[in-house]
């Protein structure tokens, strides 16, 4: 793994660490799945490969490497076996992948997938439209695959996505989620990740659904927080849910892709500008900026935009 010591020419923030604060935090890295899915351009398998080997090279140790969706939905993602099969399985490093259903996690098991995620939406209007159920549907649809994939001794992290705001529905209630969120770990579920989809949560209303969240009885150990810089809110709710005791973020490398089904959904919390952030508070990452911003840079060429992180802009 690469340092997190860098010379003293490079630009990093001063680092000034707070009280109240946990000393690591834990990077889910999204760039691959979440991130190309939603990208115009299709990236060549082998660009793809080598993007995650880049990834790991730069210090991430948990990276979303596909999804076994079907290629109907996501053609972005049809080499999903291919991706899968040429990076992994690597030791020290988790590389899981999204499975929609049954035959997605066949087709993932046949891959050597070892860690998979499910989706499931904090709203009925983006079950639907997401899933083409209804909220019950897609829970009993799940109920199955993560039983056998428990079974099989894998992890399985339930995303719960609108958990903040739903284009459809608007405001969601914090116990809405919360009621989801149960039920996925009720079903077997190892992790959570909650999803601010559309970006409008603000730092208040993150601290008011954690809250919620754990009163329900979930425990925020287990619990990820996926924002959406949208409305520039990002950092400051990754800074609150810090306060709450939340240690595990999702973003994506140089902040690509957003959601396919959600129209005002633009823009991933980009990784270098997490990793900034928590720099500057003294949270280690193990996560090597310079070379992270450098694989975003490379991957921006492919997809033919720059990247749309500030750190990335501002290191090149
Ligand atoms: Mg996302």
């Amino acid at each position: 793994m690469t340092s997190e010591t860098t010379s003293s020419t490079e630009a990093l923030p001063r680092v000034a660490p707070q009280q109240g604060m946990p000393e690591q935090v834990r990077i889910y890295e999204v760039g691959p799945r979440d991130g190309l899915q939603a990208e115009a351009v299709r990236v060549p398998t082998p660009v793809k490969a080598e993007f995650v080997r880049r990834l790991v090279e730069a210090g991430l140790t948990t990276i979303e490497v596909t999804s076994f969706v079907s290629p109907r939905w996501i053609p972005q993602l049809d080499d999903a076996h291919e991706v899968l099969t040429a990076v992994g399985p690597l030791d020290g490093i988790r590389l899981p992948v999204l499975v929609p259903n049954d035959r997605g996690l066949e087709r993932a098991l046949a891959a050597g997938a070892r860690e998979i995620a499910v989706f499931a939406s904090a709203t009925e209007s983006f079950a639907e439209s997401n899933l083409a159920r209804d909220m019950k549907g897609v829970l009993a649809m799940f109920e199955p695959v993560v039983s056998r994939a428990r079974s099989a001794g894998l992890p399985v992290r339930g995303y719960v996505s609108m958990c903040f705001g739903d284009p459809w529905e608007g405001d969601v209630e914090p116990r809405e989620v919360a009621s989801v969120a149960r039920r996925l770990l009720d079903m077997g579920c190892t992790s959570l990740s909650l999803g601010d989809t559309i970006g409008t949560g603000t730092p208040g209303h993150v601290l008011e659904l954690l809250d919620t969240v754990r009163g329900a009885g979930i425990p925020l150990d287990r619990t990820a927080l996926h924002f959406h810089d949208t409305y520039g809110q990002a950092l400051a709710n990754v800074h609150a849910a810090l306060t709450a005791g939340v240690t595990e973020f999702d973003s994506s490398a140089g902040g690509i892709g957003g959601c396919p089904y959600a129209r005002s959904a633009t823009g991933n919390l980009a990784t270098e500008d997490l990793v900034w952030m928590l720099r500057g508070l003294g949270i280690h990452t193990g996560v090597d900026l310079n070379a992270l911003a450098a694989t975003s840079r490379w991957m921006a060429q492919h997809l033919g935009r720059p990247s749309p992180s500030r750190v990335v802009t501002a290191l090149a």
